[in-house]
């Protein structure tokens, strides 16, 4: 699934450009153009799926996989180890939720603080 109007879309296909900091055949992650913290990555399905809320059991695997990959990218760029260190991750979802961009995406913050918005 692809639509043509999708920025992430755009993204995956490499129509426009990105820091990417990994790729595999699902999901592709790079870094936020307007980082909030000083990681700041968001990890995003190829395919596309507009948010949290269209989600089915079918995309449990891939969500899993997803989910799974955030730590080894977190520790990847630069986040620092857990206790001390971590990061957060956020799914927003639907203009209430805060989504601006109607592709699904995995949000990953991490560094030191503060952080832009706390
Ligand atoms: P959300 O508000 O959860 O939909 O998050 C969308 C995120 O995409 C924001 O944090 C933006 O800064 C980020 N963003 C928008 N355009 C780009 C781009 N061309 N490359 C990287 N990140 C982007
Ligand atoms: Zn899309």
């Amino acid at each position: 699934m692809h639509d043509p109007d999708c920025l992430f879309c755009k993204i995956v296909a490499g129509d426009i450009p990105c820091s990417k900091v990994y790729e595999d055949d699902e999901m592709i992650a790079f870094k936020d153009i307007r980082p909030a913290a000083p990681v700041h990555l968001l990890v995003v399905p190829k395919r596309h799926i507009p948010s949290m809320a269209q989600v089915t059991a079918d995309d449990a695997p891939l969500l899993g996989r997803m989910m799974v990959k955030a730590p080894e990218l977190a520790m990847a760029n630069g986040c620092n180890p857990y206790p001390e260190g971590g990061f957060r991750i956020v799914v927003n979802t639907g203009a209430e939720g805060g989504q601006e961009v109607h592709h699904l995406h995995l949000h990953i913050l991490g560094g030191p603080r503060p952080w832009r918005n706390g």
